[in-house]
């Protein structure tokens, strides 16, 4: 086979032209046979852009030593390249292109734990939808994402790149995210390629402590870690990333139990497998691997088929091929698979992005329009007393006072690497274009707030560093922001965390509102002015105080590039809030890890009262938001009192909107398996559904319970099954539901 890709004179002998799966390895396998050591090892290698090294990224392509770049955001460079690979490689091989597209590329979209807030995954699908769209647009074919670590610390700021707490909620968010990036398959037009990661266990890092080792049980390890990477795996997931971390003793990148006994022979994963930055050549960091070429031996036999950044995978392996430590069959699996996901993904094909997309696909009105509807359907009202929001359409005077009110990269939050800041729409931004001229909103910071410890990557966010100012200028700036709110109607404090405060390498010791931004809030309730708040933040924060102080608090999460377009349609009640927490609000640290999923050794009730200094209960519960409606439910029946182990049960309440306003509530649905071999949780959600009803509007809103999710994994029997039994099981509007019924599970 003639591999020449030079535009469409290479169409008749394309891959695509030869029918099924057969002819796809067939064209891989005759590859394959004609690659040396080194140009394998090549395809096994990722680098980013402007890496330091002797030889230039051309020179590797031409010599067949690089399969994957990472990082290069530029449609013109990316098809330069790539034209060096397909024209002028020996072999014609296309490059794959790989970013971090978390949430949006251009257009920003809510942070994932946000869109996990939606509790819609059709919106998660859809915001990664056009995430890819705007990301393929230049040329991007692959994305390190989604991130489907559950996170039970939020003291670990990754909590903000996954779905939560919850194996349930975040398998749906999981597989939702796999079908948003890829759409019905790997290479369908405008999706790139998903990698679901960090495999495994990297969200229980101790102490909340980024890239800190995790102890997880084998019990947690199946029941809750796992389960959204199977999800992933199942939804399709064309790669999957390694995690930094050790696992119970084995760092993640060199774990064949996970990589190999789980992800391929459990599995049956057929996707290709990518280290983290440089964590092949770290497994000599953990006092794992003796030196580069045993760090490289023990990744690859692990089972990871790509290096990310480090190279030693390049510069080891051939001679640890020859030394017989690795199988050359080892090598060729990792390759099949790399060269598997290109020739899916159509680039021995379509190997260049048209030019004209990236001019016309990025932060497009339809970009703007899908990213705003997301972060309205992400924010999670907390409070709402008195009912001051929404807000009157006829204020005449608003202040919209704090640090975030007027940021345009904050609001993004992390991982917003592609975007420009001047294309994001403030809170203050947001307020101010809905009023007429005549009206005065009133605008400042009152104090500024900046990390403690500087991070390596602050220099790559354009947040704004804090100016430095005298203790005077500081109380001048204070006393100006409570002025203003003296002098207007309403207040809105838009406080929380800049983008550089969670995410990665941002971790904290405690989850108080970062800087004076708490005395700025306990004087602007002293002024007795109305205060509404907006949290922008990528984690629950210490909001105790404000949970009986302030009226209103709005959490927006970090919304995006329409971020604040969306809080103004929330505040003043052209969007209603519907999103609830993914998560458990601690009501302070010392809570964390907080979830609701919980064993017992007292009976219920005594499970508020485990700490003598304050309750145990969180602030916030699992599941937990308001709305400007009511709702009802009532009438939990199941169509029958038992059900077949691997059957269904049908499972219905009646749901009414009893308010004044059309509104979305999610209908919860948990279940508690009373006995088994193993103890089992209090609560466990099993299904949910977003609703949405008109004032007044009454719908029955049915689950069809599958008995398949109460399997769990037994520490007594080793394995996955359903124990029949009974069950309770309630229907609500968060984790603390209270409409109850029973059914029994049938061997
Ligand atoms: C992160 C990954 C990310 C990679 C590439 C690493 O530091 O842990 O999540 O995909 O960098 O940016």
């Amino acid at each position: 086979l003639a591999i020449t890709l030079s535009g469409a004179s290479c169409l008749a002998q394309s891959p695509q032209n030869w029918e099924g799966d057969t002819t796809e390895a067939r064209f891989v396998d005759n590859l394959l046979q004609k690659m040396t050591l080194e140009e394998k090892l090549g395809q096994m290698s990722q680098i980013p852009l402007n890496q330091k090294e002797d030889v230039s990224p051309d020179e590797r392509i031409l010599k067949g030593q690089v399969g994957s770049f990472l990082f290069i955001t530029d449609a013109k460079e990316i098809n330069r390249l790539q034209h060096l690979a397909v024209e002028k490689g020996r072999l014609h091989i296309p490059l794959i292109f790989g970013f971090d597209v978390i949430h949006g590329f251009r257009t920003i979209y809510p942070v994932p734990l946000a869109l996990a807030a939606s509790w819609d995954p059709a919106q998660a699908e859809e915001a990664q939808r056009m995430a890819a769209k705007e990301a393929s647009a230049v040329g991007i074919n692959w994305t390190f994402a989604p991130m489907v670590d559950i996170a039970r610390d939020p003291r670990w700021g990754r909590i903000m790149e996954g779905a939560g707490e919850d194996p349930y909620l975040g398998s749906q968010m999981a597989a939702a995210q796999i079908r948003g990036f890829q759409g019905d398959k790997i290479g369908s037009p405008e999706h790139i390629l998903a990698c679901v990661k960090h495999f495994a266990g990297y969200g229980a890092a101790v102490g909340g402590r980024d890239y800190d080792s995790s102890s997880i049980s084998d019990e947690e390890l199946w029941n809750i870690y796992l389960p959204p990477f199977e999800a992933a795996v199942r939804a399709g997931s064309g790669s999957l990333m390694s995690a930094y971390m050790d696992l119970n003793g084995v760092p993640a990148t060199g774990n064949r139990f996970l990589l190999h006994d789980v992800l391929r022979e459990k599995w049956k994963f057929d996707g290709f497998v990518v280290s983290d930055w440089e964590s092949v050549k770290s497994l000599t960091t953990h006092g794992f691997a003796s030196g580069p070429q045993d760090a490289a031996v023990r990744a690859v036999n692990a089972g990871v088929d790509m290096e990310m950044t480090s190279h030693v995978f390049r510069d080891e392996l051939a001679a640890a091929v020859k030394q017989g430590l690795v199988q050359q069959s080892t090598i060729d699996e990792a390759v099949r698979r790399i060269l598997t996901a290109k020739y899916r993904l159509g680039l021995f094909t379509s190997p260049y992005v048209a030019s004209s997309r990236a001019e016309t696909e990025l932060v497009t009105p339809e970009q703007r329009q899908s990213a705003r509807k997301a972060a309205e359907r992400s924010a999670v009202l907390l409070r709402n007393e008195g009912r001051l929001l929404p807000l009157s359409k006829s204020l005449t005077s608003i202040a919209v006072i704090g640090p975030l009110a007027d940021s345009q990269a904050d609001i993004t939050g992390s991982w917003s690497l592609a975007t420009h800041p001047a294309d994001a729409v403030t809170v203050f931004e947001g307020i101010r274009k809905r009023f007429p001229s005549g009206t005065t909103i009133n605008w400042a910071k009152g104090v500024e707030i900046e990390r403690v410890q500087p991070s390596i990557f602050d220099p790559q966010y354009p947040s704004p560093k804090p100016v430095l100012k005298t203790d005077a200028e500081r109380d001048a700036e204070f006393a100006h922001a409570i002025d203003l709110i003296k002098q207007s109607q309403v207040a809105v404090l838009v406080l929380g965390e800049a983008q550089t405060m969670s995410g990665e390498r941002a971790s904290r010791s405690t989850l108080t509102l970062p800087g004076r931004q708490q005395q700025l809030l306990e004087a602007a309730v002293a002024t007795g002015k109305p205060i509404v708040l907006v949290l922008l933040n990528g984690r629950p924060l210490d909001i105790t105080w404000a949970s009986e102080h302030v009226p209103a608090i709005l959490d927006a999460w970090y919304p995006g590039t329409e971020g604040g377009n969306a809080v103004a349609d929330l505040l003043f009640g052209d969007a209603n809030p519907g999103g609830k927490l993914p998560v458990s609000w601690p009501r302070s640290v010392g809570q964390v890890p907080i979830f609701y999923a919980r064993t017992l050794t007292q009976i219920p009730n005594a499970l508020d009262t485990r700490y003598w200094d304050g309750s145990s209960a969180p602030l916030y519960p699992f599941g937990y938001g308001l709305s400007y409606t009511t709702f009802k439910m009532d009438d939990l029946k199941t169509e029958s009192i038992s059900v077949k182990a691997g059957s269904k049960l049908a499972v219905s309440i009646e749901l009414q909107n009893t308010g004044g306003a059309a509104g979305d509530q999610v209908v919860q649905l948990y279940t508690h398996q009373r006995s088994g071999t193993a103890s089992r949780p209090t609560r466990e959600l099993k299904a949910f559904r977003r609703v949405s009803l008109k004032p007044g509007e009454k719908q029955t809103v049915t689950f069809a319970l599958d008995t398949n999710d109460l399997g769990f994994w037994s520490p007594q029997t080793h394995r996955w099954s359903i124990e029949p039994g009974p069950f309770d099981l309630w229907v609500g509007a968060d984790s603390s539901a209270t409409q109850h019924t029973t059914f029994t599970v049938l061997p």
